[in-house]
C-alpha cells in the first residue's frame, strides 16, 4: 500500500528533497539532500572562501552586501511568491517579511564596521602605559538553522549580520522550505560570484545535526525549543558556541487606559498573521477587568473578519501538516477544561486551514495558555489589574517578545515582563527595528541578532595592549624589587583605599 502524500509535507525522492504546497501538494523546489561528507564539505569550502571575504574588510563586505540587498529589493514579488507557494503564506505577509530582511541586510552593512572595527577605548592609571585597543574578528565559518515560518525573515537575522561580521555563512533551512533558503544563496552568488561565502545544505533534521558537528566555528539556530536542546548537546561536544533563537508564548497586556480600538487590532494581527505561526506572535492576552468584556467584543468582529484560504486571503493554510494536530489539542483542551470558544473553536479546524478562534475563561493550567499553539488562535484572561497580569504573563518559562497597551504605566509594565522584547501600544514592531537588538530568555533561548548586539554575536573581541611608555610602577616582571612593590601597595591605597 502506498502512502498518500499530504501536501505541504516535503517527499524525498531519488537523494531529492522534494518540498510542495501545504494548500494544493504542487512541487515547490527539488534540492540534494546532503550527506555528513557532503556537509563537512561544503563547511571547508566555506571556510576557504571566508578567508577571502574577511579579507575584503568592512567597506568591501559592506558594497556587496548592498548590492545583495537592493537585489532582493528588485525581485521581491519573485521571492514572495516561491514563499508563498512553498509555506502557503499570504503574498502580501510573505512581502512584509522581505522588506523587513532587506532593512536589516542594509543596516548590518552599514553598520558593521562602526560597531566592530578596531578602536582605542581608554587605558586606566594602573596601567597608563600602555594603549588599550579592541576589534571584533570573524569566527569563521557560522553554521546558521532555520525553522519555515519565516524562511527569509529568520536566517536573514543571523546571515545578514555573521556576514557583515566577515563570517561565511553555512545555511540549514527547514525541509518545508528549502527552495526559499537556496533561493537566497543563488541570489547572493549573482553578486558575489568569486567565492562560495554562503551556501546551503538541505535535507532533514539529521543535516542539522550534521552541521552542529561539522567543525563550524559558531551555530545560529532558530527554531523549537525542544530541537535546541538537541543543538546544544551536539555542539557541546565540539565546545561549538551556540545562538538559540527558540520558541514562545507571548504574552499581551490590555490596560484599563488602552485604545481598545488599536489594542484589537493589533491583537488580531500579532496573534493570526501567518495564521499564527509566528514566534513572536501574540498567544495569550490578559486584559483588566474594566476593559475586558470591550476588548473581547472588539477582537471577535475583526477576527470574524478575516478570510481563509489559499489564495487572496488573511490567512494561509497551516505550513506543516503536523501541527494542525496540535492546534486541534489545544483547542480541545481549552474547551474541555472550562473555556469558551467565543470565535472558532474545534470545528475551526479544517485541515490545512484553521479558521480564527478565541478563547476566554480558559484555565492558566491549560495546554493552550502553557504551550506553543502556532495557530490563528488567542486566548483572552480576565484580570483584576496590571500586577495580576504581569505575573501571570512572566509564569511560564518561556520569555521571548511580547506587548503591552495602555497609556500611563505601559512603558512601566513593559520592562517588568520577563521577555527579551517588547511593543507597546503595538505587536510584532521590534522585529523590524534593525537597531534593536532580538532574542528571548529562558526557554525562549539567548543571545542576540538584529542590532549591535547582533553583529558582535557573530564576532569575537580581540584585546590588544601596546606598550607607549616604561613602567613607573613595574609589577608584571621578574625585575620588579622590593621597593616596586612597596609603592604599588601604597599607590593601590591611595588610590582605591579610601
Ligand atoms: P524545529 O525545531 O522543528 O526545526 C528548526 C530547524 O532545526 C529545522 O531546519 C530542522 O530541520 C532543524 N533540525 C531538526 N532536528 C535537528 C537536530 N537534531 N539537529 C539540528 N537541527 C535540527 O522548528 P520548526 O522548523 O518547526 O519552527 C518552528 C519553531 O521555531 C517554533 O517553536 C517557533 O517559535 C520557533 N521560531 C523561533 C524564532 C525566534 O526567533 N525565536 C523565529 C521563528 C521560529 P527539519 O525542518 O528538516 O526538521
Amino acid at each position: 500500500m502506498t502512502a498518500v502524500h499530504v501536501p505541504g509535507n516535503p517527499i524525498i525522492e531519488a537523494g531529492r528533497l522534494v518540498s510542495t504546497s501545504p494548500a494544493t501538494g504542487a512541487e515547490a523546489g527539488r534540492l540534494p539532500i546532503a550527506t555528513d561528507a557532503d556537509v563537512r564539505q561544503a563547511v571547508d569550502t566555506a571556510r576557504a572562501a571566508g578567508e577571502w571575504w574577511a579579507g575584503l574588510g568592512f567597506t568591501g563586505r559592506r558594497a556587496r552586501l548592498l548590492r545583495w540587498r537592493a537585489l532582493l529589493a528588485k525581485r521581491i514579488e519573485q521571492l514572495a511568491e516561491l514563499v508563498h507557494v512553498e509555506g502557503g503564506k499570504p503574498v502580501a505577509d510573505a512581502i512584509v517579511e522581505i522588506v523587513t530582511a532587506i532593512e536589516h541586510i542594509d543596516w548590518a552593512a552599514r553598520n558593521a564596521g562602526r560597531v566592530l572595527g578596531p578602536r582605542r577605548v581608554r587605558s586606566r592609571l594602573i596601567l597608563a602605559e600602555f594603549s588599550a585597543n579592541l576589534e571584533y574578528q570573524p569566527y569563521g565559518v557560522v553554521g546558521v538553522i532555520g525553522p519555515w515560518n519565516y524562511p527569509v525573515f529568520t536566517p536573514i537575522g543571523s546571515v545578514a549580520y555573521a556576514l557583515a561580521a566577515g563570517n561565511a555563512v553555512v545555511l540549514k533551512p527547514s525541509e518545508y522550505t528549502p527552495a526559499v533558503g537556496q533561493w537566497l544563496v543563488d541570489s547572493f552568488a549573482e553578486v558575489v560570484p568569486e567565492h562560495p561565502v554562503f551556501t546551503a545544505v538541505h535535507g532533514l533534521g539529521d543535516v542539522g545535526a550534521a552541521l552542529c558537528r561539522s567543525g563550524v566555528n559558531k551555530l545560529a539556530f532558530t527554531g523549537s525549543t525542544a530541537t535546541a536542546r538537541k543543538v546544544m548537546a551536539a555542539c557541546a561536544e565540539t565546545l561549538t558556541p551556540v545562538l538559540i533563537e527558540g520558541g514562545g508564548k507571548d504574552a499581551m497586556i490590555v490596560d484599563s487606559d488602552a485604545d481598545l480600538d488599536a489594542a484589537a487590532e493589533a491583537c488580531v494581527w500579532g496573534g493570526m498573521t501567518n495564521a499564527g505561526q509566528t514566534c513572536i506572535g501574540i498567544e495569550r492576552v490578559y486584559a483588566v477587568e474594566p476593559v475586558f468584556d470591550a476588548f473581547v467584543d472588539r477582537v471577535v468582529a475583526r477576527a470574524g473578519r478575516l478570510t481563509v484560504g489559499a489564495e487572496g486571503a488573511d490567512i494561509g493554510p497551516i505550513t506543516m501538516p503536523g501541527q494542525v494536530d496540535v492546534i486541534r489539542r489545544h483547542i480541545e483542551a481549552a474547551v474541555s477544561s472550562g473555556g469558551r470558544a467565543v470565535l472558532g473553536g474545534p470545528g475551526a479546524v479544517q485541515p490545512p486551514y484553521v479558521h480564527p478562534t478565541v478563547l476566554v475563561d480558559v484555565p492558566e493550567e491549560s495546554a493552550a495558555v502553557r504551550e506553543e499553539t502556532f495557530g490563528p488562535t488567542l486566548t483572552i484572561s480576565r484580570v483584576r489589574d496590571a500586577d495580576e497580569a504581569v505575573a501571570r504573563a512572566n509564569a511560564l518559562s518561556y520569555g521571548l517578545g511580547g506587548s503591552v497597551f495602555g497609556r500611563r504605566r505601559a512603558v512601566a509594565i513593559a520592562r517588568r515582563l520577563r521577555s527579551g522584547m517588547t511593543s507597546v501600544n503595538s505587536t510584532l514592531t521590534f522585529a523590524g527595528m534593525s537597531t534593536l537588538p532580538f532574542g528571548g530568555v529562558g526557554d525562549s533561548g539567548f543571545g542576540r541578532i538584529h542590532g549591535e548586539d547582533g553583529l558582535r554575536e557573530f564576532a569575537r573581541s580581540k584585546a590588544i595592549t601596546r606598550r607607549r611608555a616604561r613602567s613607573l610602577l613595574p609589577s608584571m616582571t621578574f625585575e620588579r624589587t622590593p621597593a616596586d612593590v612597596a609603592r604599588l601597595v601604597k599607590a593601590i591605597k591611595v588610590m582605591y583605599g579610601r
